[in-house]
């Protein structure tokens, strides 16, 4: 059946587009693998743990640089009949803003105020505000210096080949884990985190899986949310394209395919078999109470 929205209106607004001034990658370059960089970033961007000082990463200077917005073309384009089938960019920018109408509700709720996350497209390269300069190697990730969620849709679909995370409604989750990280900013969950981390290395790497798969977990709530408002109908199959991308970036599947080892001691993002259940718990309650992976 795919994917249903409740209308085709695509806003753009809250959407950087960088795409097309990258400039040259800020890690690697030609020779290195796809796999190899997506662990430098598991450890290092995303992770947080592994020796890596969190700080030197998500300096607090609360710096945001201004660099032009480009969303108008994108807001025109989108909104022309067939686009978000069409186009991925138009598709996560529709799915972006599923996000923020779910989770402002589900705030406003609870008498709290949501403030949605930038979302920005950029091609090899870009520079955050306050997370440094990152190369589109690192996969999609979320910068809670500028709050905002930065993808490389090219590079991301190329990821989902590598992974086998197939389907529209993969990106869907991978959009909603990143939004997931921004909630545990707005809820003060991240910066918690970072403090029990500097405080007790020996948790850090633990305590970095926890907060992956409550990510997951939101995400999985998000997708119920967003089901049971109408806002984005999913059948079955899309719900296990979600688990399946869940379970595709698990720390023991990316570590068998690069390194043909799995080290648990090392994991930062949990395993395929953590990170599918705690999607698939999100998806089930509709509730982010339910999503206490730090327990
Ligand atoms: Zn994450």
């Amino acid at each position: 059946m795919g994917i249903k929205f409740d209308d085709n209106s695509v806003d753009a607004s809250g959407v950087r587009d960088r795409r097309g001034r990258g400039g040259a990658a800020a890690i690697g370059g030609g020779g290195v693998g796809i796999v190899g960089l997506v662990i430098y970033v598991l450890i290092s961007v995303l992770g947080g743990g592994s020796g890596v000082d969190p700080s030197l990463l998500f300096p607090s200077d609360g710096s945001v640089q201004s660099q032009a917005d480009d969303s108008g073309d994108l807001a025109t384009r989108c909104n022309t009949e067939g686009a978000i089938e069409r186009d991925d960019d138009c598709y996560l920018v529709k799915v972006y803003n599923e996000i923020n109408e779910v989770w402002t509700a589900d705030f406003t709720g609870q008498g709290e105020t949501y403030e949605r996350p930038a979302l920005t497209f950029f091609e090899s390269a870009v520079s955050t505000g306050g997370c440094g300069r990152a190369s589109s190697q690192v996969g999609p990730f979320y910068c809670p210096g500028d709050r905002s969620i930065y993808i490389d849709i090219g590079f991301l679909a190329q990821l989902q080949q590598e992974f086998g995370a197939a389907g529209r409604y993969a990106q869907a989750y991978i959009l909603a884990h990143e939004a997931g990280h921004h909630l545990q900013t707005l809820l003060g969950t991240e910066q918690e985190m970072r403090d029990a981390q500097r405080s007790s290395k020996k948790d850090a790497n633990a305590l970095s899986v926890a907060f992956e798969l409550q990510a997951d977990c939101y995400a999985g709530v998000w997708s119920r949310l967003a089901d049971d408002a109408g806002n984005v109908s999913v059948g079955e199959a899309e719900v296990k394209q979600a688990q399946a991308a869940a379970a595709a970036v698990g720390d023991d599947r990316i570590q068998e395919k690069s390194t043909g080892r799995v080290d648990p001691e090392s994991w930062t993002h949990g395993s395929a078999a953590q990170r599918e259940k705690w999607f698939t718990t999100g998806r089930s309650s509709g509730d982010l109470d339910a999503c206490n992976t730090f327990a």
